[in-house]
């Protein structure tokens, strides 16, 4: 039997993986040469983390599986009849069987000048551009050329919103204990809601409001970002802000890939499943993690996290072994660990379990900890590498630092140096 598995992230990584040593021979397509860990996209953009910590190349994770077969390229065509997909270096099948993991995108709501002006925090590019944007104007602060005071504006309190905020507070902090930042800079929180980690209980919402107030990040509730232009932010409520840093965390949709694929979009873009991870009306097709709507046991929706990703991921895996055995295809059966955001150095919230048991502080963080631990299994075998720099991050505050080549604060992979991700120019 072959499989062609389309996207190399959490979803697509798990499939194949799921899938290897079973006699079935995988072809895995993604346009890059790695796959990237994004719950820790906000230590690159905040310049605690360099990018290679947390792209690993796909090569180097299937180096020991010979029946995976990995693709670089831009996915251009999909044929989910004939199960081949077509890549802007050729044709990968006809296959037996096609698994869809391509994954979300930012989703701008259509608001005028956001795709073009404001930076999203999906990809390990966006963080690294982020990154670099910060770099250049906080080094530049004050100067003639580089401007005077800089408003940070971040659209969405989510998780990723709070997350970033944050990381971006404390960094802002530490370059203002250490005498480097020449003129005022400050974060901005905007969301339409009224709570900040809207999924989470008042409790929760409570606390990261608390946090992130006390670490100065001014939080304005029931305000949207209406238009953005390369010198400014305005706001529903009618006022500007000037600004060249709005940073995008206001939700996503499915990949782009749906709509190459002719399968109808269900809500948010994403391709609706059955509650085995097929494709109704499309034998042999399955859509797992953040480019799928996953149906949970009560008939709602799995929220796009990478529990669920990787979790759909290894199921659709092991449906497709089934099919080929001739067996029943099971339902998917989510084991729910809970949802958990990092605020800062010690803060942070989780809601631990489906009864969703709370923590606070150093108690969340080692739970955010453990189940990083978990996701990040997928990624490297060397989980002790991420708990190590967790401990370091915790207890060693370093000098903040713009540039991170050669930081001692980094993830020690100890992967051999030639492979590293292909990250594109810097
Ligand atoms: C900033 C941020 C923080 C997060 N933090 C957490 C967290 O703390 N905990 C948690 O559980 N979850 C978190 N998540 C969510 C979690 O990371 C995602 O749910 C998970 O990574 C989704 O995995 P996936 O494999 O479905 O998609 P992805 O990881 O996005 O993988 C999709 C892959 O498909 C490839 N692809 C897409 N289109 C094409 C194409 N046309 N051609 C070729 N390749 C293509 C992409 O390159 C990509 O590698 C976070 C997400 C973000 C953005």
């Amino acid at each position: 039997m072959s499989v062609v598995v389309v996207g190399g992230g959490m979803a697509g990584a798990a499939c194949a993986s799921a899938l290897a040593g079973h006699g079935i021979e995988v072809t895995l397509v993604d346009r890059h040469d790695y796959s990237q860990f994004q719950p820790l996209l906000y230590q690159v953009a905040s310049s605690q983390l360099p990018a290679e910590d947390i792209a690993r190349p796909l090569r180097t994770m299937f180096r020991d599986r010979s029946e995976v077969t990995v693709v670089t390229g831009e996915v251009v065509a999909v044929d989910v009849e004939a199960k081949t997909v077509t890549t802007d270096a050729g044709t990968v099948g006809p296959a037996d069987q096609l698994v869809i993991a391509a994954g979300a995108r930012p989703n701008f709501f259509g608001v005028p000048g956001a795709a073009e002006h404001a930076i999203p925090l999906y990809s390990v590019r966006d963080a690294e551009r982020l990154r670099r944007h910060l770099r250049d104007r906080l080094r530049g602060l004050g100067s003639p050329e580089g401007g005077g005071a800089l408003t940070i504006v971040v659209c969405g309190g989510g998780a990723t919103g709070v997350e970033i905020s944050g990381a971006l507070a404390e960094l802002l902090q530490a370059l203002r204990d250490e005498g480097r930042l020449a003129a005022p800079a400050s974060v901005r929180l905007v969301d339409l809601g009224h709570a900040l980690l809207a999924p989470f209980t008042d409790r929760s919402h409570r606390y990261a409001l608390d946090k992130l107030t006390a670490m100065g990040v001014e939080v304005t509730f029931g305000v949207a970002v209406t238009s953005v232009d390369a010198g400014s932010a305005t706001l529903s409520d009618g006022s500007s802000v000037v600004t060249d840093t709005v940073i995008w965390a206001g939700g996503i949709s499915g990949a782009s890939l749906v709509d190459l694929t002719g399968i109808p979009a269900g809500r948010g873009g994403r391709i609706d499943v059955a509650r085995d991870l097929t494709v109704p009306g499309h034998p042999g097709v399955f859509a797992v993690g953040d480019v799928a709507n996953v149906p949970d046991a009560a008939g709602g929706t799995l929220p796009q996290l990478g529990s669920v990703a990787q979790q759909s991921g290894a199921w659709a895996g092991k449906n497709v072994r089934a099919q080929r055995d001739g067996a029943a295809l099971a339902p998917f059966h989510y084991h729910d660990k809970g949802i958990m955001a990092m605020i800062g150095r010690n803060t942070a919230v989780a809601e631990v379990g489906p009864h969703r048991h709370q923590l606070e502080g150093p108690f969340a963080f080692a739970a955010w900890l453990g189940l990083h631990g978990v996701l990040m299994s997928g990624f490297h075998d060397r989980v002790d590498a991420v708990m190590n720099w967790a401990d370091d991050y915790l207890h060693h505050a370093r000098a903040a630092d713009l540039e991170l080549e050669d930081s001692v604060g980094r993830i020690a992979w100890a992967d051999d140096d030639a492979d590293r991700p292909d990250l594109g120019p810097r």
